[in-house]
């Protein structure tokens, strides 16, 4: 596994696709970073591009993706909000 986070991406900056539910952001390799719905919920915060080795942290606020049982289950959440 080579973990390199390329950047901190807002999800705002991210492309929402309704039809596959998932977040695409342009990769410099010419491919799309993605991460979808599912995975935000889960609490999931590393976006991946299928062509490349990049990775993107994704900005996000948890509670506007985090279901409500997961929300009883997470114990090791870090939330880090600076604003
Ligand atoms: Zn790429």
């Amino acid at each position: 596994m080579t973990d390199v986070i390329h950047d901190e991406v807002e999800i705002e900056d991210f492309e929402f696709d309704e039809e596959t539910e998932t977040y695409y952001y342009p990769c410099p390799c010419g491919d799309k970073f993605e991460i979808s719905l599912e995975e935000l919920q889960s609490g999931e915060d590393i976006a991946t591009c299928p062509s490349c080795s990049l990775l993107v942290k994704v900005i996000y606020d948890p509670d506007d993706f985090l279901l409500d049982e997961a929300k009883e289950v997470g114990t090791n959440e870090s939330v880090k909000q600076t604003a």
